[in-house]
């Protein structure tokens, strides 16, 4: 059942024992894929549903809901500065495949590039697409870009962290509420946070928390936060 691929649907498309496929996904499927009548694959909708379907004459069919059980007993959300470059990219993709719920990309005040607007949808796609190869039940959300102040403010999370290259903070590991269903972590970006973001981030109850003694870049960072955010919470 593992090897079927998988394609992420929207809730509509499911009509009763039915998937109506879109001329992309009948594309990808028969000329990009060649599967074929009686061929199986694997449709999720990104929101915890995923179904075993079979082709036949270019409709799939609905054989069975599938139970997954891929998630973390955790939600994670990342407030994530954003990167230069291409950056982002990356830490969709990692960040997808190691499990996050949530991706609020933040402009904080050593930001160097403001984002264009095609770049949500960009993100949005390559999550679908980490999410489908890692097999998740869940698409991650990715969030609309704001400012880092209006993100700390708008917070509606209990467990708060904001992740400090440097200062004497409490290792990660150390601070993690086990026991916590959902989490909000902040990791800054290639300048660091500045000092008036990080007193902010400390009034609005984010425990600063370092990642360990070395500085990491910013890509780096959230990766090694999920992984050891996992490695915790998933026993
Ligand atoms: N330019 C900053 C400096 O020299 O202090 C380093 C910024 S670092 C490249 C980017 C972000 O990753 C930091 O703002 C922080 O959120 C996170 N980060 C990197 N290494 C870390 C560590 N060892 N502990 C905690 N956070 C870290």
């Amino acid at each position: 059942m593992s090897q079927l691929q998988r394609i992420t649907i929207h809730p509509s498309q499911l009509q009763e024992t039915f998937i109506i496929l879109t001329p992309k996904q009948k594309h990808y499927l028969l000329r990009v894929l060649r599967l074929g009548d009686g061929d199986k694959f694997i449709a999720m909708d990104g929101m915890g549903k995923w179904w075993l379907a079979q082709l036949t004459a270019e409709i799939a069919q609905v054989l069975e809901l599938l139970e997954v059980k891929t998630e973390l007993p955790i939600s994670i959300t990342l407030m994530m500065a954003l990167p230069k470059g291409n950056g982002f990219d990356d830490i969709v993709r990692y960040c997808t495949e190691l499990g996050v719920t949530c991706i609020a990309p933040v402009i904080s005040d050593r930001t160097l590039l403001k984002p264009s607007p095609q770049k949500l949808e960009r993100w949005q796609r390559i999550a679908t697409e980490a999410a489908e190869q890692s097999e998740r039940a869940f698409v991650p959300t990715i969030l609309e870009p704001v400012t880092f102040k209006t993100a700390i403010n708008e917070c509606q999370i209990n467990h708060r962290y904001i992740c400090e290259a440097r200062g004497e903070y409490p290792h990660l590991t150390k601070v993690i509420n086990h026991s916590s269903s959902e989490i909000i972590i902040a990791i800054g970006p290639e300048g660091g946070w500045s000092d008036s973001e990080l007193e902010i981030a400390i009034k609005s109850e984010f425990q600063p928390v370092s990642l360990g003694r070395r500085i990491l870049r910013a890509v780096t960072a959230p990766v090694v936060a999920l992984s050891l955010i996992a490695a915790i919470c998933e026993v």
